[in-house]
């Protein structure tokens, strides 16, 4: 690993250079109290603040963000190895609309829900969304702005206070993150950030925050879920990912190969969405990887402040992953059709790489790559595509390609993921509307959309009778023979009447 704790702080490297751009105290479990405690401290006063006020002051923490973006992209990708592009897009574009989505709808969303009583007329019941005080947010490394700012922007909304654990790897964007936050004039204490590496995350699930949502892996989020199981307080997974795609014999070849590249290849393959595996009909395989391997020597890749497509990987134990998985797939007969071996030169480069021919029950079809590969087989029935995309323990994305819409879906439905799309990859974590969740090994709970909005509130039921109660209800005491007669009419009459 790359970042090595000196002493009490951690050495931030930018993976583009290997040039130390700065450092960050490594918080031990007192530190993380004493933030977990002023977050608490901050959100008795914030939770009182309305919803839609909220919102107002959120959107103060938005204008920042935009008045900063060509800095925030910058030292995204300096911290990151990611493309100026993927940081602008994937990161800061992204993050922004989100932060508005939800500043200017919260209060919608969250608003009591009333519910009708088909039972008992005259009784109402209503639904309140009420904050659970104070969210601990640990986030990976591979989008360091994305996703700990909208979950951290999704939870204050939802009147919680926050105390976030970015990686190891990336703990100065989250600072910068954190500074922003404080100049927009919002509570200082609302928003803690506590530095680190594991010992941290580790402390910060065994404080006494309510509730956890963590990003990463699918090893780590077992122990996180251990913890918060111990303590019985809700976790929120986001896990690793191993996205199939299945190209369909009357895919449209231009449009699938491309949305292949940048499935595959943004982010340097670091996605917990990214293209891991192809399943390609045989009638098109051929057109298809002619077609891949002509994009796919087109693609620049370097310094990724310049203009280039692809940019560095984090660290070298990634690209060590890589490595090892690449070998394990040729010794089982995958062929290399472009990329395969490390760049030379400083940087944690690894080209754009094409396997083909690759067998589906190789390492690389089975574990997370989290690196810049596409490894594809091919198919001829339909439903062998369907199974060889199920066969996994993970369910986060996968996608489908065919011109037939109808067919597209149909397909999408009959697969293990928590999202299918038809015909394009990885975009939907940039639509707030949608929810963002795996199935399987891949987690547990939702972030985004109403519903992962209302996972970070306390579900409240109230109930009520809207006229003046009976003195006394016919199912309260004294049990007799007479009532018990009564209740096996209305239970016939019931049924065999009513609701038939
Ligand atoms: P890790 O699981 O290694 O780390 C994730 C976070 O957990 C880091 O902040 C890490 O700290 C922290 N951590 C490590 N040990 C503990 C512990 N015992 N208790 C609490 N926290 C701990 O994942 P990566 O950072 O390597 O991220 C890559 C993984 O994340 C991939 O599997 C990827 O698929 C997944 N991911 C899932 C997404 C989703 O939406 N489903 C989105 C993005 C990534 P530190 O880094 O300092 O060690």
């Amino acid at each position: 690993m790359q970042q090595t704790p000196v002493e009490s702080e951690l050495r931030v490297l930018n993976p583009a250079t290997g040039e130390c751009i700065g450092t960050a105290p490594i918080h031990g479990r007192d530190e993380v109290e004493v933030a977990v405690e002023r977050a608490r401290a901050a959100q008795s006063e914030w939770s009182e603040i309305p919803t839609e006020e909220r919102g107002k002051q959120i959107i103060r923490f938005r204008n920042a963000v935009r008045d900063n973006a060509e800095e925030l992209m910058e030292a995204i990708t300096r911290e990151n190895g990611k493309t100026l592009h993927e940081s602008l897009l994937m990161e800061v574009l992204g993050t922004t609309d989100l932060i508005t989505w939800f500043a200017r709808r919260a209060h919608k969303l969250l608003k009591r829900k009333f519910l009708s009583i088909h039972f008992y007329p005259t009784r109402r019941s209503y639904l309140q969304y009420v904050p659970r005080g104070v969210v601990g947010i640990i986030s990976p490394w591979n989008f360091p702005f994305a996703i700990p700012i909208g979950q951290t922007v999704m939870a204050l909304l939802a009147g919680n206070a926050v105390v976030l654990k970015p990686s190891e790897f990336t703990p100065l964007i989250a600072l910068e993150s954190k500074r922003l936050f404080e100049e927009s004039g919002l509570p200082p204490d609302l928003f803690q950030i506590v530095t680190g590496d594991g010992s941290t995350g580790e402390a910060l699930t065994s404080s006494d925050v309510n509730q956890i949502v963590f990003t990463g892996s699918v090893a780590t989020g077992r122990k996180v879920a251990a913890t918060c199981a111990e303590r019985l307080i809700p976790c929120t997974l986001e896990l690793g990912g191993k996205a199939p795609a299945i190209v369909l014999e009357d895919a449209d070849i231009r449009r699938t190969a491309g949305a292949l590249l940048w499935g595959a290849f943004s982010n340097a393959g670091q996605a917990c969405a990214s293209v891991e595996r192809v399943y390609a009909h045989e009638s098109i395989h051929d057109e298809l990887v002619a077609e891949i391997k002509a994009r796919t020597e087109a693609l620049r890749q370097g310094d990724p402040n310049s203009e280039v497509d692809v940019g560095s990987m984090i660290h070298s134990a990634q690209l060590e992953n890589v490595e090892r998985l690449i070998a394990s797939a040729i010794q089982d007969g995958a062929s290399v059709i472009c990329g395969g071996e490390r760049a030379d030169g400083d940087g944690e480069f690894f080209p754009p790489t094409v396997l083909d021919h690759v067998k589906p029950d190789s390492d690389i079809m089975k574990k997370e790559i989290f690196g810049p590969v596409m490894p594809i087989a091919t198919f001829t029935e339909e439903s062998d595509a369907i199974r060889m995309a199920n066969d996994s323990t993970l369910g986060l994305l996968a996608y489908v390609f065919t011109r037939n819409r109808s067919k597209g879906r149909r397909i999408a439905e009959q697969i293990e993921a928590g999202t299918v799309m038809v015909n394009d990859v990885l975009c939907t974590f940039a639509l707030p509307e949608t929810p963002w969740h795996g199935i399987k090994d891949s987690g547990l709970g939702i972030v985004h959309s109403a519903e992962g909005l209302k996972q970070l509130c306390e579900l409240r039921h109230i109930h009520y009778e809207r006229i003046r109660p009976l003195k006394e209800e016919l199912w309260w005491y004294p049990y007799t023979k007479k009532r018990l007669e009564l209740f096996k009419r209305i239970y016939r009459w019931l049924y065999s009447w009513i609701y038939r």
